[in-house]
């Protein structure tokens, strides 16, 4: 989609801290990070939010999240995890390109989600 930063971003336009790529997703560093480590699953393919995104790549996208909290909890020793994922303005969405949050979280860390 056009003038879409996540497209871009996803699809290796516009650069970003790179922590895994496939043929679907790429998952970066979250620019304004919440908590050390925090980072975001990225699909390629557009979808504005969850109710656009096709039950596979949800499915695929919650696999990957799965995976993600393992690797990075192993990598980063953190003592918990957050997996967000906003729809709409209100619910705290600000870019409309659907994206899973990847929040390590801290023992005493003062994360507000
Ligand atoms: P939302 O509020 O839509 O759920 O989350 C958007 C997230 O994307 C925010 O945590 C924000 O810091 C992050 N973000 C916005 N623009 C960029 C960008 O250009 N690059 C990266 N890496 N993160 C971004
Ligand atoms: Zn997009």
């Amino acid at each position: 989609m056009d003038n879409c930063i996540f497209c871009k971003i996803a699809g290796g336009e516009i650069p970003a801290a790179t922590l895994y790529e496939d043929e679907n997703f790429r998952v970066i560093l979250d620019l304004g990070p919440a908590s050390k480590g925090h980072a975001l699953i990225l699909p390629k393919a557009h979808a504005a939010n969850i109710y656009e995104i096709s039950d596979e790549l949800a499915a695929k996208a919650m696999i990957l999240a799965k995976k993600m909290a393992r690797v990075m909890t192993d990598a980063l020793h953190c003592d918990g995890f957050n997996i967000v994922q906003n729809n709409g303005e209100c619910a705290g969405q600000t870019v409309f390109h659907f994206h899973m949050h990847l929040i390590p979280r801290y023992n005493g860390d003062s994360v507000g989600i």
